[in-house]
Parts: structure tokens; C-alpha cells; sequence
């Protein structure tokens, strides 16, 4: 099988998808791309249930990007549905938008105490910015410190100890940083400049990207049962394979995790079907001081389907990864430790000839939709131009 192909993708998410298709496209290449689970799309995978509604398998998947490249690229394979995503948060019942901006801030604290406290942040900050809870917690004025002291106690804390299994100050800063304070009056939980959803679901989204005539498309096809390695070489199947090869699976798996498994978390997703038109007002409601899951999805207001008697919801249940059957590897927990540990297997497929890893399970990191589509497609410009194809 193997010298039917010059490209071997090991994964058929975004990464895998959107590699393939420029390789096969751009530089004429025939590409297998191999996929362990029944279906295509990664975690971003969608399917339609028995009342019509779409519903995302993996949790919410919203895009948004800066990257014009990259809405450009995505839109010659899908049209997209207007949406905006918004979020609010239960606070002891009370619902106030998430990111925590000016309209929660009014919505939290008595007009007078808002209305101080919102001309010291923009004062401070600047209007239409976006501040870090650590940044607000730096801060030393009395009003401010207060502010922080809330929105750090009721939107973070417990919220992140469900999703890390720890504290705000022991996850990684990056992480914090996705959820900021806005010095504004925008709801919207992304401001980028193009935001939306595929019309017809990213499942269909991901079958027209991968239709092309050099693609050829493996379901089912677990790549740690049919990849060998040995020096500096790649078997599938026991055959030498001597193209490029694009691994987007679990680096630690690729090497029967010989340096210990890479520290994960993972979560459990319920799905409930109500027989009402809508369950909440918004997309999602973060659980921010109570409950056992983190967030509650209706997918009617993401995916758009008018259906006047029912509705289906998600409650998402962050967990350790523990490897066991069934359970996905979800977020990378990034510290030194175990960044050190992804360089050990980093360093072992480095002597491998033509091997690239992409994705955020082969790179250790969390990746939103938009930026792992720019780096396969700036991946692709690298491997185009070696190849004297652009
Ligand atoms: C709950 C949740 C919500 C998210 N929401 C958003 C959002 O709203 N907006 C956004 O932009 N991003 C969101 N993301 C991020 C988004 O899911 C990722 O950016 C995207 O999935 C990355 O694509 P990928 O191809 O790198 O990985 P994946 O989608 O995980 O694809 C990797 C593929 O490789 C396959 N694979 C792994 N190992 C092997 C193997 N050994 N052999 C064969 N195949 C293998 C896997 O089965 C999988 O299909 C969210 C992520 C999560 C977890």
C-alpha cells in the first residue's frame, strides 16, 4: 500500500484535513490519510439527531478568526451561518455576560459604584480593552482591587478549579488569558473580525474539503497499530514508507508513551433533551460558583434549527485523563515539566526523515480552530516550496 502514496496523514481533524488537501491540490500528491475513529472532523466532528438538530459530538465548536487567509480558505468549502456566540455566567443565580465587561459590571455593582469603577478602568486600561485577571488583580486602588477580588472569586476560581483540577495561579497564563475582562459594552465572547458557523455543519465542511481525486481516506485506521519505526525510518503495515509523513495524533502514544504518558485533562459530555423551544437564553451559561460541570450548551442557538417543541443541551464534566478506554486526551496541561517531557518525544521523531508533526495533539498545545488551519496551510506553503511547486 505504501508506495501508492507520497503523503501518509495521521489524523483527520483540522490539522490532517486541511494538510491533505493542500498536498494533494497544490502539489499534486497522492495522500492517504488514515483516521482511528468511525468518522471524519476531529473534535470538531457533527452529526445530525432524529428531531433534525445538529448537534457538536466533542463540545461546543464556534469559529472565529483574525486570519483572513484562513476565513478565505474555509469559505470555498462551506458557506457560513451569522452567529455570534455569547455567554453568561450563573452567579448565585444571577445571569451576567462572560467575558466580564462594562454591561456585567453594572449589571453586578449599584450605578453609582459601577459607574466609578468603570471610569477607573478606562482610565487605567483604555475603552475597548482586554485585561487578564492577573492584571486586575495587580492593580492597587481600593475600587479595583475590589472589583477583582469579585470577578476573580465568581467567574474564575471555582470555574477553573472544575476545568484544571486546580487553582487560577497553577494553570499555565496563557490559560487565563482566554477568558479576559473587557473594558467594553460588546456581549460577544469573540470580538474577531469574521465569526460564524459552517451552514451545514463542520462534518460537511470537512467531506468538501476532502473531496478531491489524490485523496484517499482510511476510517477506523488506528495509526499506533499500523506505524512502526526503526532508526530513521517509518513502516506502515511493514512496508517502508518513504514520503512525507504529517503525524496529528498523540505524540506520547506514537512511542508507546516509553517516557511516561503527557498529563491531560478530559471531559465527559452529557447530552439532555428537553421538550420545550428553548432551554436558556444564550448559547452557554458557565457555572461559575456551584455545580458539578462547568457549562451548559443549547446547540439550537449555535447551529440555528427551528424546532418549536424541543431542544437539546450539553453539561460538560472536566476530569483527569487517565488513559482509560473511551476517554479523549482534551487539554494539554502546560508547565515546565511537562513541556520538557513533549521535548523528549519531540527530539525522537526529529531524526525521521520528512516527518512533520501538526496539530494540538502531536504539539503538545491548545490550538483554536482558525489557528490550526493557518498553521497547516503555512506547513503546506513550506513543504509546496521545497518541493518547487509555488
Ligand atoms: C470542548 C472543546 C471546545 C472547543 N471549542 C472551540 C471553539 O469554539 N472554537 C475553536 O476555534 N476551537 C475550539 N476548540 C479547539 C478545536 O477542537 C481544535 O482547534 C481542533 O480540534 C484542532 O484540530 P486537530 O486536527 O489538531 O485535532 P483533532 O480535532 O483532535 O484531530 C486529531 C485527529 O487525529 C486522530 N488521531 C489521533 N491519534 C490517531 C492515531 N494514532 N491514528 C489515527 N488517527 C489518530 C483523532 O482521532 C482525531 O480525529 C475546542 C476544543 C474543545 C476540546
Amino acid at each position: 500500500m505504501s508506495s501508492a502514496y507520497d503523503c501518509l496523514v495521521i489524523g483527520c481533524g483540522f490539522a490532517g484535513a486541511v494538510i491533505g488537501r493542500e498536498l494533494a491540490e497544490r502539489a499534486g500528491k497522492k495522500v492517504l490519510i488514515i483516521e482511528k475513529r468511525s468518522h471524519i472532523g476531529g473534535n470538531a466532528y457533527d452529526f445530525t439527531n432524529n428531531d433534525g438538530i445538529l448537534l457538536h459530538k466533542y463540545g461546543p465548536h464556534i469559529f472565529h478568526t483574525n486570519f483572513k487567509r484562513v476565513f478565505d480558505y474555509l469559505s470555498r468549502f462551506t458557506q457560513w451561518r451569522d452567529y455570534s456566540h455569547e455567554v453568561l455566567a450563573n452567579v448565585y443565580g444571577r445571569l451576567i455576560p462572560v467575558p466580564f465587561n462594562l454591561n456585567s459590571l453594572y449589571m453586578t455593582f449599584e450605578p453609582h459604584k459601577a459607574k466609578k469603577v468603570e471610569e477607573k478602568l478606562i482610565f487605567t486600561f483604555g475603552l475597548n480593552k482586554k485585561v487578564t485577571i492577573g492584571e486586575l488583580k495587580a492593580q492597587t486602588d481600593d475600587d479595583l482591587v475590589e472589583l477583582a477580588d469579585y470577578v476573580y472569586k465568581n467567574i474564575f476560581l471555582y470555574y477553573t478549579q472544575k476545568q484544571w483540577g486546580t487553582s487560577p495561579e497553577h494553570v499555565d497564563p496563557s490559560v487565563t488569558a482566554r477568558v479576559p475582562i473587557l473594558i467594553s459594552h460588546d456581549n460577544r465572547y469573540f470580538q474577531d473580525t469574521y465569526q460564524g458557523m459552517p451552514a451545514n455543519g463542520y462534518t460537511s465542511l470537512f467531506e468538501n474539503i476532502l473531496n478531491h481525486p489524490d485523496i484517499t481516506l482510511l476510517l477506523n485506521y488506528d495509526a499506533v497499530s499500523h506505524i512502526k519505526m526503526k532508526d530513521d525510518k517509518v513502516f506502515l503495515d511493514d512496508e517502508e514508507f518513504t514520503g512525507t509523513i504529517i503525524y496529528t495524533g498523540a505524540i506520547d502514544e506514537l512511542f508507546s508513551c516509553c517516557f511516561g504518558p503527557l498529563p491531560y485533562r478530559t471531559l465527559d459530555f452529557e447530552f439532555e433533551t428537553h421538550d420545550v423551544e428553548w432551554y436558556q437564553e444564550k448559547g452557554t451559561i458557565n457555572y461559575t460558583v456551584d455545580m458539578p460541570y462547568t457549562r451548559i450548551t443549547e446547540f439550537k442557538h449555535l447551529t440555528g434549527q427551528v424546532l418549536s417543541n424541543r431542544t437539546v443541551i450539553m453539561k460538560e464534566y472536566p476530569g483527569e485523563y487517565t488513559g482509560k478506554n473511551g476517554q479523549i486526551p482534551y487539554y494539554a496541561i502546560l508547565n515546565n515539566k511537562n513541556v520538557e517531557l513533549y521535548q523528549k518525544y519531540k527530539q525522537r521523531t526529529d531524526s525521521l526523515n520528512d516527518f512533520h508533526l501538526l496539530g494540538r495533539l502531536a504539539e503538545y498545545k491548545y490550538y483554536n480552530m482558525d489557528a490550526i488551519v493557518e498553521r497547516a496551510l503555512a506547513l503546506a506553503d513550506q513543504l509546496c516550496c521545497k518541493e518547487g511547486k509555488e
